[in-house]
């Protein structure tokens, strides 16, 4: 990061008072909806390795305009009161741009995941989550945590399994947190969800002419040069679904220990196993390695994908970003002045409030699978394929009937008899929810000159959503 040119927190509060600018909010409904709620900090310690060790962890939680409030938990030892107040206000306006109905919060352990072993971190996670819920910071009703950076489907397995016997007397205790395992209250498609709203946003962007002539590009996304920085949960997917089902060729992918660089396009799943086996990109036989991870968002590309950490493009090398459109899947890539920069130069920024919010809208379907207690389309899919029988049965019958040799097309049939499962509705619904946003997005960025790039198009509908809220309530 460039020295503190402004904090990850003031870089938000920049670019949501750049778009509140343009708005007619009162004085004091802007700060209302500006400033973070509250913020609680605990340290707690935990008899390891014959020693006790203290652990520092925050949950902020930024609006509670809906509740309960929704954000995930890190762990990291860059976690800070700063950067948790930052990504909690990020999820309140993630949250009213995608119409998840939840209020914003964040959550982070200051702690190296990679340095304690499954048992530890287990023990570690159940005592973080009973201080969070003696403090009614994990309930179905009022804040429900999920998985973020360092964290994943068996964290939220421990966290809700703590939870449940916390509360034993609670029919929702399972909506206490998203991003379970299915075989502990999780929904089909939440592992993959964030790198497959990344996908669909930059499909959805590249439905329109005119925002990718913004960005000076045109076609599809088949062929287009793609840098990805960090290859886990979210870069992973979004690296994979994009260069298999999409062609688009990843030709970078840039880690903690260097960088691979590959101008015919990366073997992501490739890639990935090497990772998991060695602990890094060294040594990764499809493509060249480069030590200089960094450099290498500078690299000539069409597309530049930050799905590490925040502030990794500031005003130090902005300038030398050759990228036409960043997506930034990652919360708060891009500093505020490294915005201006790029704005300036003619790049296009898919902001993260919109980029990644494909995590927070399964985790919306997950909470919601939770309270109703069923799974996704467990009462209509039998249905549904029964009467897709009926009409192609009916179709043989006239064409048998007629002698007009009626026949389906190769394929047609297998897939025209499948009822939808959990994972179909759950894309169906993400497609829909990006789709939608971006819409939202690129009305506003197109139909007022003041409103300059997507981030403040983003904003702007957000803040309108939330100013509706508060309205509403009487504020
Ligand atoms: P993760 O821990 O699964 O993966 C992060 C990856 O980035 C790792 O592979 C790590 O080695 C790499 N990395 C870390 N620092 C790096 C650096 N300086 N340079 C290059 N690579 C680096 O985390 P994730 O869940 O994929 O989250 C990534 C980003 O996406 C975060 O900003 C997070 O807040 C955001 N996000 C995640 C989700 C989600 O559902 N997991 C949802 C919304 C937003």
């Amino acid at each position: 990061m460039a020295n503190m040119e402004n904090s990850f927190r003031g870089s938000v509060e920049r670019m949501f008072t750049h778009a509140a600018g343009l708005m007619d909010l009162s004085p004091g409904l802007e700060e209302k909806i500006r400033v973070c709620n509250s913020t609680y900090t605990v340290r707690f310690g935990v008899r390891l390795r014959g020693e006790i060790h203290t652990f520092t962890g925050y949950r902020s939680v930024h609006s509670e305009h809906m509740e309960p409030v929704k954000g995930g938990i890190r762990y990291s030892l860059d976690v800070s009161q700063d950067e948790v107040e930052a990504l909690a206000a990020l999820m309140t306006y993630k949250c009213a741009l995608v119409e998840v109905p939840f209020g914003g919060s964040k959550g982070g352990l200051c702690i190296d995941p990679r340095a304690w072993n499954a048992e530890e971190l287990e023990k570690i996670t159940r005592r973080f989550t009973y201080e969070l819920s003696r403090r009614n910071l994990i309930s179905p009703s009022q804040n429900v945590p999920a998985p973020d950076m360092g964290t994943g489907e068996r964290e939220m397995a421990w966290m809700a399994d703590a939870y449940k016997r916390l509360h034993p007397d609670d029919i929702n205790a399972k909506a206490c947190v998203t991003g379970k395992p299915r075989t502990a209250g999780g929904i089909e498609g939440r592992v993959e969800a964030t790198g497959r709203g990344v996908q669909y946003a930059l499909r959805e962007f590249f439905r329109h002419v005119d925002v990718m002539k913004k960005a000076g590009l045109e076609g599809t996304l088949a062929g287009k040069r793609v840098i990805v920085q960090g290859l886990g949960n979210v870069g992973y997917h979004a690296a994979e679904f994009l260069s298999v089902e999409d062609k688009a060729l990843i030709t970078c992918v840039i880690e903690r220990d260097g960088a691979i660089v590959n101008p015919q396009g990366i073997n992501i799943d490739a890639l990935r196993g090497h990772i998991v086996a060695t602990g890094g990109v060294r040594g990764f036989a499809g493509g060249q390695y480069h030590e200089e991870g960094l450099a290498m968002l500078e690299h000539e590309c069409d597309i530049l994908v930050p799905a590490a950490v925040e502030s990794v493009i500031h005003s130090g090398n902005a300038e030398r970003i050759k990228a036409k459109l960043i997506i930034e899947a990652a919360n708060g890539p891009v500093t505020a002045d490294a915005d201006e920069i790029l704005k300036r130069k003619g790049v296009v920024i898919i902001p993260d409030m919109y980029a990644n919010a494909g995590g927070v809208t399964v985790s919306y379907f997950e909470w919601v699978k939770n309270l109703s207690q069923i799974s996704l389309g467990r009462m209509e899919r039998r249905y549904e394929e029964a009467r897709a029988r009926m009409l192609i049965e009916e179709l043989e019958r006239i064409s048998a009937d007629t002698g007009t040799n009626f026949k389906l097309a190769a394929g047609f049939r297998e897939q025209f008899l499948h009822g939808a499962d959990e994972l179909d509705l759950v894309r169906s619904g993400l497609d829909d929810t990006m789709r939608e946003a971006f819409g939202k997005m690129r009305d506003v960025w197109m139909a007022n000159r003041r409103v300059d790039d997507l981030r403040t198009a983003a904003y702007v509908v957000a803040i309108r959503r939330i100013s509706n809220v508060y309205g509403s309530l009487g504020l």
